[in-house]
């Protein structure tokens, strides 16, 4: 039996490679955490989860931000939108997503009946401060204070708000889209929403755009969310964490160091707005998926990267490329919602079916689009909602 196939099937096998792997590529991100007791347990569950997957013929689409253990299971790695690519395109009957609940929804949204998803928790667990901190009550009265206005908004978002929104967005489309909103509907009033910090630094690139193509444009006219509610301030919490001056003291600790962004979630764009207001040097920073970043960072001269994103990517990272050193702004910076995947939910989520996101016709639970129902099994988004999310998804996948 080669190697390969022992640590598939023998659980003693399997765990010497997660003691090593997990302690060299993320020891500092989770310290203490991978002892050989912890390791064992994980690489057991690991072989219980490989075969209740394909007992329920099910694929594990799993998130970069998860610890690393869930990178070690996956049939697909990626960013939200690679995996909602996936789910499109694997066929597959089943998916049991490993990531936050805005992000299964979608995909669930962009699927349709053709596959089933499940995550392994509520949305209040796999939850998101961009999600929480959104007021429905605010956004409903700007839009009857401009009834002609638009709201964009960016894709972290729960379905209820994606619906009620003229343009759904990425961080890397939003400034074409608000150019593109703002000459299609010229003196119409924009709302950017729900990331301040990307909000500003998408105004100003879109007022760029617009400037180059000779479209003259109030800046009033396009305004930037920025409601605290629920105890969130229209950020992604972990910018909290990072600490508001963490990319400059990284960048004083490595001077030698390219500094890496990645546009995923909200975590990137206070030092996106950094950039842009020239904290971080242009000529020192890529703004790159994670292929891109590992292609530059293969091909690249400098040995030492900055990566400004949330720290469970580096474990990708830090695996592929092992002879260069992959820095993070802030080790401790760890998503809690992200982070609230365990493997006992997802052995638990296959073993029950249990929590699949459904679309639901003519529910009875479902009187408020606003509040998200579920019970023991199921997580309901009504059909009416999904088909008006989906177009405008497909429409900002057309945006580059
Ligand atoms: S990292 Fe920030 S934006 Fe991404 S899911 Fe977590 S709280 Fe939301």
């Amino acid at each position: 039996m080669s190697i390969k196939e022992s640590k598939m099937t023998d659980p003693k096998v399997l765990a010497a490679q997660y003691y090593e792997d997990f302690n060299r590529f993320a020891g500092d991100l989770y310290p203490n955490r991978y002892s050989h007791i912890f390791c064992l347990q994980l690489a057991e569950q690991t072989l219980e989860i490989k075969r209740l997957a394909q007992e329920k013929n099910s694929k594990l689409a799993v998130h970069y931000y998860p610890p690393p253990e869930f990178h070690e299971i996956a049939d697909k790695l990626g960013d939200s939108l690679a995996l909602s690519r996936f789910i499109n395109e694997a066929k597959s009957p089943r998916v049991d997503f490993q990531a936050v609940f805005f992000m299964a929804a979608t995909a669930k949204m962009l699927a349709g009946d053709a596959t089933r998803v499940f995550v392994s928790g509520g949305p209040e667990e796999l939850g998101c401060s961009l999600v929480f901190g959104t007021d429905h009550i605010w956004l409903e009265s700007w839009k009857r204070k401009n009834p002609e206005g638009l709201l964009i908004t960016y894709i972290n978002s729960d379905a209820y708000t994606k619906s009620i929104s003229d343009f759904i967005s990425t961080s890397r489309n939003t400034a074409q889209i608000i150019a593109h909103a703002a000459t299609q509907y010229p003196g119409k009033k924009i709302l950017v929403l729900p990331d301040k910090f990307l909000g500003y630094v998408m105004k100003a690139k879109a007022v760029e755009i617009l400037e180059k193509k000779d479209f003259s444009i109030d800046p009033d006219l396009i305004e930037v969310y920025e409601q605290s509610f629920g105890g969130f301030n229209a950020c992604c919490y972990v910018h909290e964490q990072f600490g508001h001056d963490a990319i400059e003291v990284a960048m004083i600790e490595h001077p030698e160091a390219v500094i890496m962004l990645h546009p995923e979630c909200g975590c990137f764009s206070l030092c996106l707005s950094k950039l842009q207001q020239g904290i971080i040097p242009y000529e020192k920073a890529i703004i790159a998926s994670t292929e891109q970043m590992i292609k530059f960072a293969e091909s690249s001269e400098s040995e030492e990267f900055i990566v400004s994103t949330e720290p469970g990517l580096l474990y990708a990272l830090r695996k592929r490329l092992p002879d260069k050193k992959f820095i993070p702004v802030s080790a401790e910076a760890h998503c809690r919602y992200m982070k609230s995947n365990t493997f006992e939910k997802l052995i638990r989520s296959l073993k029950e079916d249990r929590m699949e996101v459904i679309l639901c016709d003519n529910c009875k639970f479902c009187t408020n689009p606003k509040v998200t129902y579920r019970d023991e099994r199921t997580i309901h988004i009504p059909r009416e909602v999904a088909n008006l999310v989906k177009p405008k998804i497909e429409i900002m996948n057309s945006f580059q």
